[in-house]
């Protein structure tokens, strides 16, 4: 089994990376896996894309293996600026106070003013060979009006998943993974990296 290093601190991306890679035949290692416990490397990009790019640079530079690594977020319409890029930065302090305040942000708005889409840009970069390739995927929905569910990590309790009345949190990490912004962006990496077998 070919063997692939996810590098993020997220142990959430972790699963779910591992969850559908398998399926393709890749084995998916963490930072933990290869003992890489260094710094992350500064988000400095102007968009998902760079800063995906630059994360699987930087640590498949620090670690000589072959690297996928994503830049993703959530983007809500009701609040231009604010998430999106800086979806982790928008608050100091743990998933749950960020979902707390984006909720109050929201407050009583129905849910055609609380409308939403997370994006996730994947990276892949070896070292060895200087192959470089770039896949994305969105998922659309909006923005419930509590905390529902408890899988997942991140806004997964908040965001209810288009035409499924679920939130990422409630349908759990299989479920998640047949549709969500990062379970696309894998897929297509995933049909990528088989050519290079
Ligand atoms: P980053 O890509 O690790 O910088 O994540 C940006 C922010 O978006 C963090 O607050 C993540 O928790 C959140 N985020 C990214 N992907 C997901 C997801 O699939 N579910 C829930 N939150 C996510």
């Amino acid at each position: 089994m070919k063997k692939i290093l996810f590098a993020t601190k997220q142990k959430g991306k972790v699963n779910e990376a591992r969850l559908l890679l398998e399926k393709y035949g890749f084995q998916v290692l963490s930072l933990e896996d290869v003992g890489f416990f260094g710094p992350e490397p500064k988000e400095t990009g102007v968009n998902f894309k760079d800063n995906a790019l630059l994360k699987a640079k930087y640590y498949g530079l620090q670690t000589n293996l072959a690297v996928l690594a994503d830049d993703s977020g959530l983007v809500v319409d009701a609040l231009p600026g604010k998430l999106g890029l800086k979806s982790k930065r928008f608050l100091s302090g743990s998933d749950e106070d960020r979902n707390k305040k984006l909720l109050k942000l929201l407050g009583k708005f129905p849910d055609k003013k609380r409308t939403a889409r997370f994006i996730a840009f994947l990276a892949f970069y070896d070292p060895l060979s200087g192959i470089v390739k770039v896949t994305s995927g969105v998922c659309e929905g909006i923005i419930g009006t509590k905390m529902q569910g408890k899988a997942g990590f991140g806004y997964d309790p908040l965001f209810v998943v288009k035409g499924r009345g679920k939130t990422f949190a409630q349908l759990g990490l299989e479920e998640k993974n047949k549709l969500s912004h990062r379970a696309k962006a894998l897929e297509k990496m995933a049909l990528f990296l088989k050519t290079l077998k």
